[in-house]
């Protein structure tokens, strides 16, 4: 009976980062000496061609020259001939499923209801199995929402696409160019972000028949490849917490063939499902070795005949490298041409997996009758902007406005200090709570004065802005003097008290220190900027050694009693995100406590520093300001006044930055690209966070560019003088045209820079 056994094996590259078909064939012939293996590849190019346990590879064109039809028909006269198919390829399995709505007894693939189940991010299928899926959203949320769900979860996020390859986005910029490469290479737009769960990565991989599950092994990952990939892992007996649940499912689901349920194990030791593989893992054959033949447990389950046990009793498994001789049938192909810009994007896979990506988007959007069907049903989330951008744009005269511009929006301007003053409320348990606008940040005096009247103190970096604080009507004890060069031009320091100065070192400490001693420096408050431990900074007073430590306890001894005793720290959450701002403010105040427990000062001032994002400030999700003076309360009972110094969450929103449309460039195909008058030296931050765009539609409202593939360039002579990437070009939009990009009145103001004009 053995000897007519057919098995066909799909998906035999075998990289770094390989398919599993090789497995599965090294498996099936410890189970069955004398079955015919015929190994099926779309690319010579795949090394697993030449592995000698295939009898016969057959060998098709690639995917994007291929007859689908033909190679379906081909396909079913197999089956029907009593051959089995084991495949390994996502989509050539998702492919399957539309060709066998019905299945087939012999193609050991899941079907396409079940696939359904366990499509990527939601998982439906897994309810039941103890593990939680990873928060995620879609990529259809507005780039506003997109930019927030990653500060929330502290830049470790993961662009993934709907079948295959996750890419870490540690930054906007890297967001939006892999948003891009993800979304042409997989033919969607529709991607998702979901939160990184750290931790070790564990799978359990299955085989299962018509919804009988006949086999299953818990596998942790013990050596990565640089991927991430396996390398080395132990295989052992899934927990009956999983199998019970598991045995469920796959009955549900009616599943049949492979499937490897990839998690990861956190450090409270609860489990998170990140994928539900519809096939075997590459490492398959590890688990062979140890004795739970996955594949041969298939065979069995499908067609009755007995697979050759095996005794193992091993449980670990690693993988080396090893060379195989070349198949006379199929010499090696010449290398592809070496021609310029050659280096691919890790997802170049040589079995062509993308094209036929591409080719299944555009067979399914042909038969929906669709002309384009570029961006499959995908609705992006529109920019809604605060309605006082709107009105501040309102009142702005726009007939003989010189672009590009800045523009003002005062009213937004009044209510971004409104709102943050009133996130002070009364004093609490005795602590205040002083707000000192960043005037580095934007320091323009309308910004300024309104920090004054909002009842702001001015935080300086140097002498220069203490005096143009005062210039606008601060006095000198309302100033908080902070940064690593505040004695540069010290001759402009005014006579009189200064209310804090937060020294960047220890040299500085003793300097200051001295300085208060002999009269020739006045303040209300000394204190020591801390560098935060385990987030690397160049700022503050390094902390995290006992022989720093110490150097800091024994300067600090030596405070005079007449001022008080501050600590600062500051650590831009916009940059390392909520939960880790959150987590250092903890770990602040515990440094905080050792320092008053080593000298014996009471800290009175703590000073929290700014790099807030303007809603999370406003909407209380950073240094919490109830929550803040609570906490203080609890760990540091001396400290009287708590000082936040927030520059972009107050100035971002209070400018934006009008250009006009130079030219515009329609291609065929649908392409365009604007060439604006203003550049990357108007707006400098134009990477860093979203900047939401308006233009005046046809009824003469500001509406919000849409989403799409339009690309908006700099007037600078400059490659990378790109304004605007993933943006819509209205219809209607020519020459003339002003584009309001708004959110730009915090570093994109301050740090704009005159280029290109003569
Ligand atoms: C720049 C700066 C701030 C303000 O930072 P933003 O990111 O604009 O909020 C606050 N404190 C100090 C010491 C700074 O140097």
């Amino acid at each position: 009976m053995e000897k007519e056994l057919t098995i066909y094996i799909s998906g035999l590259y075998s990289g770094t980062n390989p398919q599993p078909g090789v497995g599965i064939a090294r498996s099936l012939r410890h189970a069955y000496p004398n079955a015919k293996l015929i190994g099926v590849e779309y690319s010579n190019r795949c090394s697993g061609i030449h592995w000698p346990d295939f009898d016969e590879i057959w060998l098709q064109r690639p995917w994007t020259e291929l007859n689908l039809p033909l190679h379906a028909s081909e396909i079913m006269s197999r089956l029907d001939d009593g051959a089995l198919w084991i495949s390994s390829i996502d989509l050539e399995i998702m492919w399957l499923g539309e060709v066998f709505p019905d299945g087939h007894p012999r193609l050991l693939t899941p079907s396409r209801e079940s696939l359904l189940q366990v499509g990527k991010p939601a998982i439906p299928a897994h309810r039941g199995l103890p593990m939680r899926i990873p928060e995620f959203v879609t990529t259809e949320l507005s780039d506003w929402e997109l930019h927030a769900f990653c500060r929330k979860n502290d830049w470790k996020v993961w662009l993934k696409g709907p079948y295959y390859e996750a890419v870490r986005t540690a930054s906007w910029a890297t967001f939006e160019h892999f948003r891009k490469v993800l979304s042409s290479a997989w033919a969607t737009e529709k991607l998702f972000l979901q939160a990184h769960v750290t931790g070790y990565e564990e799978s359990v991989m299955l085989s299962a028949y018509d919804g009988e599950l006949l086999d299953c092994v818990h596998m942790r990952k013990r050596d990565l490849t640089e991927l991430g990939k396996t390398w080395a892992g132990d295989a052992l007996p899934v927990a009956k917490e999983i199998v019970y649940p598991l045995r469920k499912i796959i009955r549900d689901l009616k599943w049949t063939g492979g499937a490897e349920i990839e998690m990861v194990r956190d450090v409270e030791d609860k489990l998170w499902l990140l994928e539900w593989n519809p096939r075997f893992p590459a490492w398959v054959h590890g688990s062979t070795i140890t004795g739970r033949n996955l594949p041969a447990a298939l065979v069995e389950g499908a067609t009755g005949i007995t697979a050759a046990g095996s005794s193992s009793r091993l449980t670990e498994f690693t993988r080396v490298v090893i060379e195989v001789p070349v198949r006379s049938d199929f010499p090696l192909s010449p290398l592809p041409e070496p021609f310029a810009n050659a280096v691919g994007h890790s997802m170049k896979h040589p079995s062509g997996l993308i094209e036929f990506a591409q080719r299944l988007r555009d067979d399914s959007s042909a038969s929906n009758g669709k002309a384009n069907g570029h961006l499959n049903d995908f609705t992006a989330a529109s920019e809604a902007v605060p309605t006082s951008y709107v009105e501040d744009l309102n009142s702005i005269d726009f007939t003989n406005l010189a672009t590009p511009s800045n523009l003002f929006f005062p009213l937004t301007a009044s209510e971004m200090f409104r709102k943050a003053a009133s996130l002070c409320h009364a004093d609490v348990a005795g602590v205040s709570r002083t707000q000192a606008y960043s005037i580095k940040t934007n320091p323009d005096e309308r910004l300024l004065r309104l920090a004054l009247e909002s009842g702001f103190f001015a935080e300086a970096i140097s002498p220069l802005e203490v005096k143009k604080a005062i210039r606008c009507g601060f006095r000198s004890e309302q100033i908080v003097l902070n940064g690593p060069a505040k004695w540069w031009r010290r001759e402009e320091l005014p006579e009189t008290p200064l209310h804090a100065i937060f020294c960047d070192s220890v040299n500085e400490l003793e300097d200051v220190t001295s300085g208060i001693e002999n009269g020739t420096i006045k303040t209300a408050i000394l204190g020591v900027r801390l560098r935060t431990p385990n987030i690397v900074s160049r700022f503050g007073i390094p902390i995290d050694s006992p022989e720093l430590f110490d150097t800091l306890i024994q300067a600090v001894r030596k405070i005079p009693r007449s001022v008080a005793f501050g600590i600062h720290f500051h650590m831009a959450s916009s940059n390392v995100g909520i939960r880790q701002w959150n987590h250092l403010f903890r770990s602040m105040l515990r440094w905080c406590g050792s320092i008053e427990a080593l000298t014996g000062r009471v800290i009175e001032c703590l000073d929290i520093g700014g790099g807030w994002y303007p809603e999370d400030m406003i909407e209380n999700k950073v240094g919490d300001f109830g929550n803040a003076v609570t906490l203080v309360a609890e760990n540091l009972s001396g400290v009287k006044e708590i000082i936040s110094e927030p520059g972009k969450a107050i100035a971002q929103p209070t400018m934006a930055l009008a250009m006009s449309v130079l030219e515009i460039r329609r291609y065929s195909g649908g392409m365009t690209e604007a060439i604006m008058d203003g550049s990357i030296a108007e707006l400098p931050m134009y990477s860093f966070h979203p900047h939401r765009i308006l233009s005046l539609n046809t009824s003469g409202e500001w509406r919000p560019l849409e989403r799409g593939d339009s690309m908006l360039f700099g007037r600078l002579c400059m490659e990378h003088d790109i304004v605007a990437t993933n943006v819509e070009l209205p219809e209607n939009a020519k020459q003339g045209d002003v584009f309001v990009f708004c959110d730009a009145g915090a570093y994109d103001r301050s740090m704009s820079y005159v280029f290109g004009c003569g």
